[in-house]
């Protein structure tokens, strides 16, 4: 899944241009709808401000034995 740094992002609208599946709502602060996202990486890519990053979906551990 996709994390955004709040911090770093500056509602620039590059990584919904990009998004495919429309995932990446700006209204007045970015968020990604997870149930939407396909995991692409497509925005962590184009960000201009490194803002996106990939992370594992799954907290460490879960749903493996
Ligand atoms: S491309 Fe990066 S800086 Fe621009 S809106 Fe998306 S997360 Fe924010
Ligand atoms: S990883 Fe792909 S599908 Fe998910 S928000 Fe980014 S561009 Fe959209």
């Amino acid at each position: 899944m996709i994390v955004v740094d709040k911090q770093s992002c500056d509602q620039c609208a590059t990584c919904v241009a990009v998004c495919p599946v429309d995932a990446i709502l700006l209204d007045e602060r970015l968020t990604i709808d997870s149930g939407k996202c396909i995991g692409c990486g497509r925005c962590a890519r184009v960000c201009p401000f490194g803002a996106l990053s990939e992370v594992c979906g799954q907290p460490a551990g879960a749903g493996k034995e």
